[in-house]
């Protein structure tokens, strides 16, 4: 079974690249039955963000109707990307299977590998500038939040 879902994730990373997006696919999965399909359309659509993965995260939640796939299993054809495997524990997915792997997918030019390795590094290390500057006024939000009955936990 995961095998077949498996191949199949990594029919639709085919399938896409022939259809002008990235070589990656993914499926959200329940109790067997498959709640949603994504591909990597990051060129086709301007957005940085829609990884395979990310897509199928966004599918599944908009075809149960709810923001948490408790229960779920994400089938990647590559390793996930830090990116995507922050998806997938917002999103509180229970299970992540991958075929090929970052080595793979850097092989490629995908250099997911690089990522891994920039966040076990000091921030002063990175050429992405990530600051704090406090105003005073930062906490409004969450005194906001905190105070909103009708606020939804997750
Ligand atoms: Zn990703």
């Amino acid at each position: 079974m995961e095998a077949k879902l498996l191949d199949e994730a990594v029919r639709l990373a085919i399938d896409s690249v022939k259809h002008g997006g990235g070589p990656f696919g993914a499926l959200v999965v329940r109790d067997g039955e498959v709640l949603a399909t994504g591909t990597n359309e990051v060129t086709k659509s301007l957005d940085p963000t829609a990884h395979a993965e990310v897509v199928a995260i966004r599918r599944a939640c908009q075809a149960i109707g709810d923001f948490r796939l408790t229960g779920c299993t994400l089938i990647c054809s590559c390793e996930p990307c830090p990116l995507c495997l922050s998806a997938a524990l917002w999103a509180r997915i229970d299970r992540v299977v991958y075929a090929a792997d970052r080595h793979d997918a850097a092989a490629a030019g995908f250099d997911d590998s690089a990522l891994y390795e920039l966040f076990s590094q000091p921030r002063e290390e990175w050429k992405l500038s990530v600051r704090q500057v406090r105003t005073g006024f930062e906490a409004g939000p969450f005194v906001e939040w905190e105070n909103n009955p009708d606020k939804v936990d997750y």
